[in-house]
């Protein structure tokens, strides 16, 4: 098992054009810790997956394994396992020869690799399908047979690039409670590319939110930290508006006045909101977005609503049991409509409705012109 350090790490896979896809990403994995790479298609999550594996030049930078600088180094001598979206099973080999397949070319022992296709089996739950061909297995088995030639390498670490993606819903779920469990026993160092949310909340210790990267910008790594670090303290508005689903709420307006460990928030619409945001660094008048996530909305009647109230129009509902939600236009959102609030009971209004929601102080988040976050004074929890 080992530690993985990437330091400065760019890449470019066309320097005639100057674009980078990576800059400057800069990471610090403990041993037998589960990071998670989360960001839109396209910013460059399986270029990052395959610069760690060998499989991609590192154009500047240091990428280290267990303390040793390993970019020249050929994938082959990394002790590295990978496992991709699509399987790429051997079809004509049963499941055992699947697994076997690269110790032979190791010229391993007979007998050790025996004993470890067996052992990955165990772990896996493969042991009555060693002898059936790819064909005659479900998606799910098959994934896990994939898998399962990867842990008999025994690789110091894993990486996953969407190794779910294709299986249906309740086969993912299945999986994903599998994985977790496979990283308890296995207690290795796993990167896991995902596009998943709960995927990437559930399984990781710790997350990398990447952004397609700005011509300009210092690095598309937006935040490295634990899922509930970047729930409750997302540093940007990227960040605020990637983790969590439904989405962050986000409402422009300036800030009215300043206190310790408060601030008031004049709404474009009028409306003022006070949060529970450290905002010394600003000046009185600066424009603002402040963020109240769908979950964290209360009923305007409630004493939680020492924050304020937000009224709008309602486009839409939703009612799904166990959860509703109510689509509603505030005419302060970023986008058009876009205020969603999030309830645990069902609300008694309909499109065309005038609605009026509270929001806690210790609910709000809020970002200055650039994006960038005040840090928060309190978290508001759910009761
Ligand atoms: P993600 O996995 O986050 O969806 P990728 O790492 O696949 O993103 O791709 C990041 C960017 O790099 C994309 O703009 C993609 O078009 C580009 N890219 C990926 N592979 C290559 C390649 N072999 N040559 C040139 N550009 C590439
Ligand atoms: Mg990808």
């Amino acid at each position: 098992m080992a530690d993985v350090l990437l330091s400065k790490v760019r890449k470019n896979y066309n320097p005639a054009i100057l674009k980078d896809t990576l800059r400057n990403i800069n990471l610090d994995i403990k041993d037998g810790d589960f990071i998670v790479f989360v960001g839109p298609s396209g910013c460059g999550k399986s270029t990052l997956l395959r610069m760690i594996a060998g499989l991609e030049d590192i154009t500047d930078g240091d990428l280290m394994i267990d303390g040793k600088r390993v970019n020249d180094v050929p994938p082959s001598e990394r002790n590295i396992g990978m496992v991709f979206q699509s399987y790429a099973l051997y079809p004509h080999m049963t499941v055992f020869e699947n697994m076997a397949f690269g110790l032979k070319l190791k010229h391993m022992d007979k007998k050790e690799i025996i004993r470890r296709v067996v052992q990955a089996a165990d772990v896996l739950g493969l042991e009555a399908f060693l002898e059936r061909k790819p064909k005659a297995l479900s998606g799910g088995q098959r994934q896990r047979v994939a898998i399962g030639r990867c842990i008999v390498q025994n690789p110091s670490v894993f990486l996953f690039d969407e190794p779910l993606s294709n299986l249906d819903a309740a086969l993912r779920v299945k999986m994903r409670l599998e994985i977790a469990k496979l990283h308890k026993e296995l207690n290795a160092t796993i990167i896991y590319v995902t596009h998943d949310q709960v995927e990437a909340m559930t399984l990781a210790d710790k997350i990398c939110v990447l952004s397609p990267l700005k011509a300009n910008a210092e690095s598309n790594l937006e935040q490295f930290g634990s899922p509930l670090d970047l729930y409750n303290h997302p540093v940007n508005l990227f960040v605020a508006g990637f983790i969590g689903s439904p989405k962050m709420n986000f409402l422009k307006g300036e800030i009215q006045s300043i206190e310790e460990g408060k601030c008031v928030v004049k709404l474009i619409t009028g409306e003022r909101i006070t949060a529970a945001v450290d905002a010394s660094r600003a000046e009185v008048g600066a424009k603002v977005i402040l963020g109240v996530r769908p979950e964290h909305l209360v009923s305007a009647t409630s004493e939680l609503a020492d924050g304020g109230k937000v009224q709008g129009k309602v486009e839409v509902t939703e009612n799904l049991g166990a959860e509703f939600f109510l689509y509603m236009n505030s005419g302060a959102s970023e986008v058009g409509s876009d205020f969603t609030v999030k309830s645990d009971s069902e609300l008694d209004v309909g499109p065309g409705d005038d609605f009026v929601v509270g929001i806690p102080s210790t609910a709000c988040h809020l970002f200055d012109a650039d994006g960038k976050a005040f840090p928060r004074t309190a978290v508001y929890k759910r009761s």
